[in-house]
């Protein structure tokens, strides 16, 4: 998909047009781009995503923060009396580092959908963040695993673990992922595995964020023997306020919005048309449609 501004053809975090725009750094949002001369997007994706590109400046746009991740935008495109925003992956409840996405007004919108559905919506962040220290704490003499993505939950749940004085053990892709949240001035208190510091922090009782496919009883039964520790597993993961997950415990933490939000976000835009990538927003638009019609 992309769109026309100023003569420019501007990809929505894709290759289809003269240059492209990337919403931020997560994986599904990146392919074709690493090749790109020139990217319109914030320092902070472009080192993330690991790219080289230039950075474009495209009159008749602006980059409006979208909560998620570090780095993460919105694009606002004004063109021919009309304006067009293309939300990227937003959240709209203040994460842990404070970051939400600003609630643009607009004509056309293009919005993500990942939870489309009224059966997800979240409990308050404070509430998934409390309940997973509380996991924590009341656990205190097992070694842990916690399952998430390595890019963006991660930074966010070591932040969560730090508020209860644990520093983790993440993996040297995280850690990777880790120095750039710091090189944007995000401390992060955590131990990499593989150093002196975490075989030192692994001799006693330790929690380690792992990637989600680890996050398994199977994976925790062999830490366990190797350990001689009793360890438990849980993920933390939005997809965990209805999915089971073969583990001990599971945390809603998510950083999408959920179906409110999305509601929410296209009331106080007043588009006059919605369209959705990720997932299914025709019960997002249903639940809105008496304001839409009003318009
Ligand atoms: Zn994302």
């Amino acid at each position: 998909m992309h769109i026309p501004c100023n003569g420019i053809n501007i990809g929505l975090d894709n290759s289809s047009g003269d240059i492209p725009f990337l919403s931020h750094a997560h994986s599904d949002h990146t392919s074709g781009l690493k090749s790109q001369p020139k990217i319109l997007t914030t320092l902070e994706t472009r080192d993330l995503a690991d790219i080289n590109a230039a950075l474009a400046n495209i009159d008749g746009t602006a980059m409006l923060d979208a909560g998620h991740m570090l780095g993460a935008r919105q694009l606002a495109i004004e063109g021919d009396g009309e304006r067009v925003v293309y939300t990227g992956d937003i959240s709209l409840k203040a994460n842990i580092f404070g970051w939400k996405a600003e609630l643009p007004q607009c004509d056309h919108l293009i919005m993500e959908a990942t939870y489309g559905d009224p059966t997800y919506i979240f409990p308050p962040l404070e509430e998934i963040y409390s309940q997973i220290n509380r996991w924590v704490s009341e656990n205190d003499t097992s070694n842990l695993i916690i399952g998430s993505y390595e890019l963006g939950k991660t930074q966010e749940l070591i932040r969560v673990l730090n508020e209860s004085s644990v520093a983790p053990i993440v993996t040297e892709k995280a850690e990777n992922f880790c120095k750039i949240y710091e090189k944007y001035g995000v401390k992060l208190d955590r131990v990499v595995i593989g150093t002196n510091e975490a075989e030192e922090a692994m001799s006693r009782r330790f929690v380690a964020i792992v990637p989600m496919r680890k996050a398994k009883k199977y994976f925790a039964a062999r830490l366990e023997k190797a350990f001689e520790r009793q360890t438990l597993c849980a993920v933390a993961t939005g997809w965990a306020l209805h999915y089971r997950f073969n583990t001990d415990a599971a945390f809603a933490l998510s950083d999408h919005a959920d179906f409110d939000d999305l509601v929410y976000y296209i009331e106080q835009s007043e588009a006059k048309d919605v369209e959705f990538f990720c997932g299914d927003g025709s019960k997002v638009l249903a639940a809105t449609k008496g304001v839409l019609l009003n318009i």
